[in-house]
């Protein structure tokens, strides 16, 4: 027998994934954790990414996007996504540097756009537990509105 640890289905709240961890229950079938996922033929980010979903675009290069978030918490509510399916900081490798420096490269571009104090809020929710939803790694770009 196996017990169910967590199993999250995404879909049905619009994100893109699919998870299930299961861990035996007998001691002597103690294997670790078995974590499924689907890949990124089934992700959303990926599929606005390859222009197969619709997106308000913000800006775009080889690596990164940022288009608007499609339920925005403020004024401004950008999501910047790398052009890799990572699918949240634990899962950052070596070589995704510049995944990584494009996304940061890529909050300075778009804050020169901003009016007034330029002050802005960078946010990654990182697992379904802290409010991930869309299992590829993304920072909220969030501004005019004063969240703390
Ligand atoms: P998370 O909850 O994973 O931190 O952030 C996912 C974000 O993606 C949410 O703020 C949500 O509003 C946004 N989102 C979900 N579906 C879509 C979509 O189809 N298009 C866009 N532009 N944003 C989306
Ligand atoms: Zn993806």
């Amino acid at each position: 027998m196996a017990e169910l640890v967590d199993a999250r289905d995404s879909k049905s709240r619009g994100g893109d994934t699919v998870s299930v961890r299961v861990r035996p229950s007998a001691p002597f079938l103690d294997l670790g954790y078995l974590e499924i996922r689907m890949n990124s033929t089934d992700c959303l980010f990926c599929k606005i990414i390859q222009k197969d979903i619709p997106a308000k675009f913000i800006y775009e290069d080889d690596n990164v996007i940022v288009i608007e978030d499609i339920n925005p918490k403020a004024p401004i509510h950008y999501l910047l996504i790398p052009k890799k399916h990572i699918v949240d900081f634990l899962h950052i490798e070596d070589g995704d540097e510049r995944f990584i420096l494009a996304m940061s490269k890529a909050v300075k571009k778009i804050a020169k756009d901003l009016s007034g104090s330029k002050a802005f809020n960078i946010i990654s929710n990182n697992g379904t537990k802290a409010g991930q939803s869309v299992l590829h790694l993304h920072w909220h770009f969030l501004s005019g509105k004063n969240i703390y």
